[in-house]
């Protein structure tokens, strides 16, 4: 992560990555604010586009066409993205709570979450039914009823609760659809009962009689049956109770009735309306506090109701960019004020669709298609981005409303900067962040954190012996939290590569230079995961040193413990002919974080990537030894084949590996193909000439991966042919769901090259 030019002065946080927060992220990306950071709290890294979501239903669209991948847009507009979901407010503190991270503070605040199902008043409701809200969870649960109805022998009956647009557009796109499903798999698609009850005497009740004529035609002609009037008050696995005492029996039940807005506002003290939604001014601002704004479903605009729609939700992206761009510059807000009529384009699932605005109501096929054209065009600005003017923004001064002393900071950070000279940390910014932190306590530690000295005191327990190692590297990541849980996964990873117990961590660490409080939450952020790694393999941190420097930057010198009489260390040196080759993660993390920051890696890609990072190499590295591993490294910066050649060339063996066996992470194929590889990749190909047939591997998909450099990676192991299959196994049972077989150790041979690519 390199740091801007301009110190961070203000932190904007936006909660939710809906319709509002992506236009205010985009605007952010085009025209940067010097000195203010944007954070994007997000429960999903790719956010869907509600507009398009029954076209994809119907099968109109794949996956990534209705869906913005919110951590290129978040690169794109330089924010951080960190995927959790918000939990609560500490109003007071200026923090947004999470569930799996420590708080995020903030100067601004925006909330753009979506609303919640209320189905709590209907009996059964919440265990039988598949809400649509939050739509981005939709997918997963349309995913399992796809398979269910698929699976469903004989006739299926589906309700969908809901008489609005999105209930009536969502009953047929999902009969469009399942009868398609059921007709290529050879079955009948008459065989499917769809029925739609809504509790307003007609569906459509905000839309004209004539939108809503043409849609009771298509469901009478489709064969939906409608229940008007049907308040349904209680639900079972197989059947709805309406107030009126009629039942409908169904199978499927999606629920795409009014919401509310989510449960964990009540306890913010933000004034909420009726049903939850949090009350806004013209600003956008909430009533109560206004460093908190929120926007889209989750508003309700005190002076101009409107319903709940996506639309709504886009208009309202760039009113709030610039409010939000106001508020840090203290200057006065404008206020905005939602149009009273819009256009609805209602689809009907088959690339038909119905226009409805104020009094007016069309439609048709080319309806459809230009209902398409508008919304693959809206994709489009959140898929392809302008080529912006590196450093245009960052040197401009910048333009945030600050107090006295933080201006004073502020300066003395960019003259720092530009003499270039490192310095300590504050001792008060230190001790603040790493006070709120609790490492582990060990016995052996005699001076550590605890009391801390000159340097830390630490014994080696009687019959152990010492192994030490170091890391350091410069974030390549925006998540700070995230950053220092692998760092520090990173640097234990020789330590369990060579069969030791951690014993005790001292960190070396470099933070951008900045306000105080900027810098004291980076060192919380990145320490809180650094420890938590550290602490769940029961290492103390012990000490450490921080300067300020260019980039964020964090490494570990970590001790393990292992017997003195070295039976349980793994070295590199053991392998032996016939041993199996066992390789516990994935790899491709050079390829798809060089790709991350060209803005060329899917969210999701990303996402798996730091989640195997952060996996941990312990109970791999027992296992490990519990089969009788010959020898053990662990996969870094050299990649998978510097490390073998590491491991054959002590051993006096060599080896065959199988390119077609590789554990490959997600993407690391499509962006290694396109030619995006890591800066370190250069160096590591030289080891081509360890290769005894590269020529014939060349043009094998994963062939330019064995060189791709590896951030905590996996462990390469040399294992008993005998033992192999029950240690894979084994690492499978603990989580290392991709360990895979990957070749087998060969006696030497005459040739120089000692090893050989199997491609089948
Ligand atoms: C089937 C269907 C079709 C629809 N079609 C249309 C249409 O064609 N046109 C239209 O205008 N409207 C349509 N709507 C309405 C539309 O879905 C909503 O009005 C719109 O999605 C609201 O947008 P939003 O930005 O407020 O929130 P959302 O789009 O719901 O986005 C909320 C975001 O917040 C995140 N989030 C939620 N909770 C948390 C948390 N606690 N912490 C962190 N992140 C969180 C979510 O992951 C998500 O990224 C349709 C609705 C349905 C059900």
């Amino acid at each position: 992560m390199l740091a801007p030019d301009q110190p961070v002065l203000r932190d904007i946080v936006l909660i939710g990555g809906g319709h509002s927060h992506v236009g205010v992220l985009r605007r952010f990306g085009m025209h940067p604010v010097p000195g203010v950071r944007l954070s994007v709290i997000c429960s999903d890294t790719h956010t869907p586009y509600s507009g398009m979501l029954p076209g994809y239903i119907a099968g109109h669209y794949s996956y990534d066409e209705v869906h913005i991948d919110l951590s290129r847009l978040a690169r794109f507009a330089g924010a951080r993205l960190f995927r959790d979901d918000a939990l609560g407010l500490d109003r007071g503190a200026g923090k947004v709570l999470c569930r799996n991270r420590p708080p995020v503070p903030y100067d601004y605040l925006s909330i753009n979450i979506g609303s919640t199902p209320q189905m709590s008043n209907v009996a059964g409701a919440a265990e039988y039914a598949v809400p649509v809200k939050p739509i981005n969870g939709f997918n997963q649960r349309w995913q399992l009823l796809l398979e269910r109805v698929r699976r469903h022998a004989g006739a299926t009956r589906i309700a969908v609760v809901g008489g609005g647009a999105g209930g009536v557009e969502l009953a047929l796109a999902m009969q469009y659809r399942l009868r398609r499903e059921l007709h290529a798999a050879g079955r009948n698609p008459d065989e499917l009962r769809f029925h739609l009850l809504t509790s307003d005497p007609v569906i459509l009740p905000t839309h004209n009689a004539s939108v809503r004529r043409a849609f009771e035609r298509v469901l009478a002609e489709r064969g939906v049956a409608l229940h008007c009037s049907a308040d349904v008050n209680a639900v079972s696995a197989t059947r709805l109770q309406t107030t009126s005492g009629d039942s409908v029996d169904a199978d499927e039940i999606v629920w795409v009735t009014r919401a509310g807005g989510a449960p964990w506002l009540r306890a913010t003290g933000l004034a909420l309306d009726a049903d939850g939604f949090i009350q806004v001014s013209d600003t956008l601002q909430t009533l109560t506090d206004p460093r908190v704004f929120a926007a889209g479903d989750i508003a309700s605009m005190v002076n101009h109701p409107r319903e709940k729609a996506g639309v709504f939700a886009v208009r309202q992206g760039p009113p709030l960019a610039e409010n939000l761009r106001r508020a840090v510059e203290g200057r006065a807000l404008k206020p905005y004020c939602p149009q009273r009529r819009w256009l609805a384009l209602i689809s009907t699932g088959d690339r038909y669709a119905v226009a409805s605005r104020g009094a007016l109501g069309f439609q048709g096929a080319w309806v459809w298609r230009w209902k398409d054209w508008i919304d693959r065009r809206f994709m489009r600005k959140f898929g392809e981005f302008p080529q912006m003017e590196a450093g245009t923004a960052s040197t401009a001064p910048s333009s945030v409303q600050l107090g006295e002393e933080e201006a004073a900071q502020a300066l003395s950070a960019v003259a720092m900067r530009c003499g270039g000279c490192g310095a300590k940390v504050g001792a008060t910014v230190l001790s603040r962040a790493l006070g709120a932190l609790h490492p582990v306590d060990r016995d052996d530690v005699l001076i550590g954190l605890h009391a801390p000295d000159d340097a830390a005191v630490v014994r080696v327990p009687p019959g152990k012996a010492m192994v030490h190692t170091v890391d350091f590297f410069r974030a390549f990541i925006d998540d700070p939290y995230i950053f220092g849980k692998v760092a520090a996964n990173h640097a234990l990873g020789d330590i369990y590569a060579m069969g030791a117990e951690a014993q005790s961590a001292t960190a070396i660490v470099t933070v951008p230079a900045g306000l105080e409080a900027k810098q004291e939450d980076l060192l919380f952020q990145m320490m809180s995961g650094a420890i938590e790694v550290l602490n769940d393999a029961n290492c103390a941190l012990v000490g450490g040193h921080t300067g300020e420097g260019r980039e964020l930057a964090l490494g570990f010198a970590v001790n393990g413990l292992v017997d003195e009489d070295m039976t349980s260390v793994m070295r590199k040196s053991g392998m032996r002919p016939g041993d199996v080759l066992i390789l516990t993660k994935p790899i491709g993390t050079g390829t798809l974080f060089a790709a991350h920051a060209l803005l060329k890696a899917r969210g999701r890609w990303i996402d798996a990537a730091l989640v195997s990072m952060c996996q941990s190499n312990r109970l791999g590295a027992q296992c490990l030894r519990e089969y009788g591993a010959t020898a053990c490294t662990d996969l870094t910066g050299f990649g998978l084949l510097g490390h073998l050649v590491e491991m054959t060339r002590p051993s006096g063996v060599d080896s065959e590996l199988n390119l077609s066996a590789l554990p490959v992470l997600e993407g690391a194929e499509e962006t290694a193909a396109a030619g995006i590889l890591s800066s370190l990749q250069p160096a590591n190909v030289r080891l081509r000439r360890a290769l005894r047939n590269q020529q014939d591997a060349l043009s094998h998909p994963r062939y330019a991966l064995i060189f791709d450099p590896q951030t905590a990676g996996g462990l390469l192991a040399s294992i008993p042919p005998e033992r192999a299959k029950a240690c894979l196994a084994a690492l499978h049972a603990l989580g290392y769901a991709q360990a895979s077989i990957i070749g087998r150790v060969l006696p030497q041979g005459e040739a120089l090259e000692p090893i050989v690519l199997k491609l089948g």
